[in-house]
This record gives C-alpha cells, sequence and structure tokens, in this order.
C-alpha cells in the first residue's frame, strides 16, 4: 500500500503540509515527532527531522521501521550552485551525494562513502518525473531544474567553497540533509526524490539571503509536494 513520509528539516518546510493533513496518529520516537494521517487523499507521515545528515538518517530509518512508508519525499530549501538557478527556483533531485566524506587516500572519488560500491545515491525517475511536471502546474511563475543535490554538515556561504563544490560535483544546489536521505532510503530499497527550493546562492550573500528568502522558498517547496501525493 502505498504511503508517503515526508521529511523537512525545519518546522517551517513542513509546517504548511502539517497544517492541512488530517491527523490519524503522532508518535515520538528519537525527539521527533510522527504526523501519520493523510494529505490530500493520500496516506502520509510528516515529520520535521531537524537540521543536518544525522537527523535526517536517523528519521529515514524510523520512517521504514516503524511506519513501513513506501516512498520518502524530502521538502525544503537549498543554496544553489548555478548561476542561472535563482532564488525562489526549485531544484528536484536526479541523484545526491555527500559532499563532506573524503576517502581519497584509498582512492575512492571524493564524496564516496568506502565500500558503498556508488558515488551518489539515484532518486527515483516516477517521483522526479512527477515533482517536475508538477511544480510546472503548481507554481508556473518558477523554474524547475532537475540535476544533482550534494549534502554536508556544512552552511555553504563562502564563494570559493561554493567554487569547490560545483568543480567537484558538477551539483544544481547543496544543502543538509539529502544525501543522508538518500543514503539511508537506497538502503532500505525506498524510492525517493529530494525537492528544495533556492532560499540563497550559497556565497557570501546567503548570510544576508537566506533569513530573507527562507519561508517563501519553504512554502513552494510543500505546495509542490502537496500537489504530488495523489499522483504518486
Ligand atoms: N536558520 C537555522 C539554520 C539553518 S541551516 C537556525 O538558525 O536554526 C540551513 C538549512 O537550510 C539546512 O536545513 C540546509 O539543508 C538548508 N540550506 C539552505 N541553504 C544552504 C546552504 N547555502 N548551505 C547549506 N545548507 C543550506
Amino acid at each position: 500500500m502505498k504511503k508517503i513520509g515526508i521529511i523537512g528539516a525545519m518546522e517551517l518546510e513542513v509546517e504548511a503540509l502539517k497544517a492541512k493533513m488530517t491527523i490519524e496518529n503522532t508518535v515520538q520516537k528519537a525527539s521527533m515527532e510522527f504526523l501519520e494521517g493523510t494529505l490530500n487523499q493520500t496516506e502520509v507521515v510528516i515529520v520535521r527531522s531537524g537540521i543536518g545528515k544525522v537527523n535526517a538518517a536517523l528519521c529515514t530509518q524510523i520512517l521504514c521501521d516503524l511506519f513501513q512508508v513506501s516512498h520518502i519525499i524530502n521538502t525544503g530549501v537549498a543554496g544553489s550552485l548555478k548561476a542561472e538557478i535563482n532564488i525562489g527556483d526549485i531544484v528536484a533531485s536526479t541523484d545526491a551525494l555527500h559532499h563532506d566524506v573524503d576517502a581519497r587516500v584509498f582512492g575512492y572519488p571524493l564524496g564516496e562513502v568506502p565500500q558503498m560500491g556508488c558515488l551518489s545515491f539515484a532518486a527515483d525517475d516516477h517521483l522526479l518525473n512527477l515533482a517536475v511536471s508538477c511544480c510546472k502546474e503548481v507554481n508556473p511563475d518558477i523554474s524547475v531544474y532537475q540535476g544533482r543535490i550534494v549534502s554536508g554538515d556544512q552552511f555553504i556561504s563562502d564563494k570559493k567553497v561554493k567554487e569547490s563544490l560545483i568543480e567537484n560535483f558538477q551539483a544544481f544546489c547543496v544543502e543538509m540533509e539529502g544525501a543522508s536521505i538518500a543514503h539511508a532510503a537506497y538502503l532500505n530499497h525506498i524510492p525517493f526524490v529530494i525537492i528544495r527550493a533556492i532560499s540563497d546562492k550559497a556565497d557570501d550573500s546567503a548570510e544576508m539571503d537566506y533569513p530573507a528568502f527562507e519561508k517563501a522558498a519553504a512554502a513552494h517547496s510543500a505546495a509542490l509536494v502537496e500537489h504530488m501525493l495523489p499522483l504518486i
């Protein structure tokens, strides 16, 4: 049966979805509150994971173990890594990787977790295609891109660091949770997609832009997720 796990790192990324859902059950686990119920005629479990890769990975595993979700969607905000991807635009993941993993001394490419057998974790094609087509309907004024998302336990707000991420990974945007959700979903054989609206450009202007744009960006991403649900 179809049951969609929806993860946002921060409250503002899931608050609109929580407000619209019909809650049937609330479960506390690992200091997270999992809301089980329906949204847009679809069974969902919505949760705020907390920020960073450890919180997001734990949260994903709980969605698999305790709720047996069939699909996972991560909604939220991110820093753009491409000049043409502007604040407010949306990136849906083709794949995700950990930009802060480095075992090159053993011959692994930068970003690859040793012995995993893959550099990045591929998103589900159906979820990705739905995200792109629904975005054009829900947010016609916003450009939607499909590409690689990279994650690490750092807020990127430095032009040089940004440039190294672009050069090393050819990624479209950077955030702090997506790769660990992708990684955990991959290990559990659960299809996933990461959907992120751009809140900043991950450069020296990010410190100013992020607080100004995070709320509107998070709302765009959440609206898209809500619209996708019955089509999954
Ligand atoms: N405002 C928060 C901290 C946010 S950390 C506080 O003070 O509590 C940034 C969050 O937005 C993370 O969840 C991350 O996934 C995302 N994000 C947006 N822009 C980012 C960037 N430039 N670098 C890394 N993560 C970014």
